[in-house]
């Protein structure tokens, strides 16, 4: 197939825009939006908020839930590995950290004709923002490096550059752009908000970072967590040992068996860590408890998992030793179904047409897409830049990048307009 001539129209007008996306991309990486920094957060909200009024879009705020406390460690204060992209990333362990947690879910929408389409990406990062890695760099050989360049305030700049060349070359969609503030920490908050956004759309676009080698991610695995807390009695180590009961032994005991029920080649893993138990060497320790993350292929391997968590508990209210469990899975698993082979194919052929690949690849990592997919409907989510290093304090993207994307990107959308997509 070749381009229609409002598709080329829209793939030279962002071709034009190279500068003008490079310059965007610096501003808004130079905002901190890492590890729960409010004000940051607040201010690029607020300009995102206006890039997508300046496209017609009406906003609107859907307020995000609180994070679950049980489910950082005491000591976690922000940082940690996030989700998203292509790679193994994880659920970060870390909190909304600093401050408040009352930076609303973003919702644009843009009336049109056709099926309404859902786009969908976060702005916060996972980097800290009283770090030395604060700013766009131009480290040569077309890359340049900052915090959440690729992971995915790239990916933000790209998706409303394609939005904006659609429109300019004439062409009205009906689409819906949710932005998140807590992705990276597994989206918690904002989860509820997705699942209430998501219902009437034909199918989900996420801008997370391109898989390697250019890939799109066509399956993930769904992540869950959970913690698991043994209580003991408290005793003098030389004093009185025989009377204490140490909680972590048991702790450990209950470590290993939620272990057992990893088995990574059958899609189902549980990585135990960190771990916390005692407070001093010289007394028996009367509690303990472990932090962990499941990893599932599907709603089966979950619900064994589940199963396997639960098991861990034991002993009544007031016994000695007895075991609590708490668990919660943020992201169901995203799998492979007709719909998304059929949404793939349409990206796979608009990449060609522009003369590029694409190859497909599946992921442990979770995203966003992940839960839009499981409200209903299908979803592609590495439709971002190229880049690499996510979540580390030399995190790149490819320059050049964000214009063959971002054409992808308009071509993708424009031709999900055409009725390839049924209304759902
Ligand atoms: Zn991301």
């Amino acid at each position: 197939m070749s381009l229609t001539p409002k598709e080329r129209d829209a793939c030279a007008r962002i071709e034009a825009w190279r500068q003008r996306m490079v310059d965007e991309l610096a501003a808004w990486v130079a905002i901190p939006t890492g590890r729960g920094h409010v004000p940051g957060l607040h201010r690029q909200r607020a300009l995102l908020a206006a890039r997508l009024r300046s496209l017609g879009a009406v906003t609107h705020d859907e307020p995000c839930e609180a994070r679950p406390a049980w489910i950082d460690p005491p000591w976690a204060h922000g940082g940690a590995a996030g989700s998203g992209g292509a790679g193994a990333g994880g659920h970060g362990s870390a909190g909304v950290g600093e401050g408040d947690t009352s930076i609303d879910v973003l919702v644009a929408k843009h009336d049109g004709p056709g099926p309404r389409l859902l786009l969908s990406g976060h702005f916060d990062t996972v980097h800290d923002p009283h770090g030395a890695f604060r700013a766009l760099v131009d480290v040569g050989g077309g890359r340049a490096q900052g915090p959440g360049a690729a992971d995915m305030k790239g990916g933000l700049v790209i998706a409303l550059a394609a939005l904006e060349a659609i429109r300019d070359a004439g062409v009205l969609l009906s689409w819906t752009f949710v932005l998140t503030p807590d992705e990276e920490t597994g989206s918690f908050g904002s989860a509820a908000a997705l699942a209430r956004v998501a219902p009437g759309h034909a199918a989900g676009f996420v801008f997370e970072p391109a898989g390697d080698g250019d890939s799109l991610v066509v399956e993930r695995m769904g992540a869950g967590q959970f913690m698991i807390e043994a209580t003991g009695r408290a005793a003098h180590a030389g004093r009185d040992y025989a009377k204490g009961v140490s909680a972590v032994r048991v702790l450990c005991e209950r470590v290993l068996q939620a272990e057992r029920a990893s088995d990574a080649a059958a899609g189902r893993i549980v990585n135990v860590g960190p771990l916390q138990g005692g407070a001093v060497t010289n007394a028996v320790p009367d509690c303990a408890r472990a932090w962990g993350n499941l990893r599932f292929a599907d709603a089966v391997r979950q619900a064994e998992l589940e199963g396997a968590i639960d098991a861990l508990a034991s002993g009544g209210d007031d016994e000695v030793p007895r075991v609590r469990v708490r668990r919660v899975v943020g992201r169901p698993a995203k799998p492979l179904t007709p719909a998304v082979e059929r949404l793939a194919a349409l990206a796979r052929e608009a990449s060609e047409d522009l003369g590029r690949p694409l190859p497909f690849a599946r992921s442990g990592g979770v995203c966003d897409g992940n839960n839009l997919q499981a409200a209903g409907l299908p979803v592609i989510d590495t439709l971002g830049v190229r880049g690499g290093n996510l979540h580390r304090t030399d995190e790149w993207v490819d320059l050049d990048g964000l214009v063959d994307r971002a054409q992808l990107v308009a071509l993708i959308l424009m031709r999900a307009r055409e009725c390839i997509l049924p209304n759902p």
